[in-house]
């Protein structure tokens, strides 16, 4: 029939299927997936905290082996590598925020600049009834975890010391070069 009231065909089914919902962000990036693998590694530093201590013993020693090559070069030049490579590691490991002042040796390895309240001496009261975060609920408390580390650690009752506050002046520099020069002074003080 060709009379004008004919109505419009009908679309085929395919055509009614809604538009494939658009990724928003870069592919195959997850924060969530990137959360729980840092949570994951840090849960293994704590773990394995003895064995971290005993590591960084040795490093810190070879370390301080090579004093006189950083006080040559100057200790103020060799920063910027150091604390690269620092930051690398640590950050992989710790999930290190490069405060400039590691306590990791009297926290369990459980780094407490993780804390999202950045307590040096934790736990806050807010500790939830499972060990976890009271503003991170999925996420074990730093403070818990610090404790759980300290206990498997030669000298895990450093964890009972006072912390200073943190200095602002020395975020972003490497805690390794620090402590290095300080034991070298000490040394030399001692000579
Ligand atoms: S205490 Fe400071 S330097 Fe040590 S891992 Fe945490 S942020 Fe890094």
């Amino acid at each position: 029939m060709a009379d004008g009231s004919a109505k419009p065909a009908t679309k085929p089914a395919s055509a009614k299927k809604p538009a494939p919902k658009l990724e928003v962000g870069p592919v195959n990036f997850s924060a969530d997936g990137r959360r729980r693998r840092a949570f994951t590694i840090r849960a293994w530093s704590v773990r394995h905290s003895r064995f971290l201590e005993w590591l960084y013993q040795r490093f810190a020693g070879i370390l301080e082996a090579f004093h006189f090559l950083f006080a040559a070069v100057g200790y103020d030049r060799a920063e910027r590598p150091v604390s690269l490579m620092e930051r690398s590691v640590k950050g992989f490991m710790f999930d290190c925020r490069m405060c400039g002042q590691c306590v990791l040796s009297s926290t369990g390895m459980s780094c407490p600049m993780n804390c999202p309240k950045q307590l040096r001496n934790g736990p806050c009261g807010g500790v939830r009834a499972d060990g976890n975060c009271e503003v991170i609920p999925e996420a074990p408390c730093v403070w818990v975890k610090a404790w759980e580390g300290s206990r498997q650690m030669q000298g895990g009752d450093a964890i009972l010391n006072i912390q200073k506050p943190v200095s602002q002046a020395l975020r972003d520099t490497s805690s390794w070069l620090r402590v290095t020069r300080e034991a070298a002074a000490k040394k030399e003080a001692k000579a």
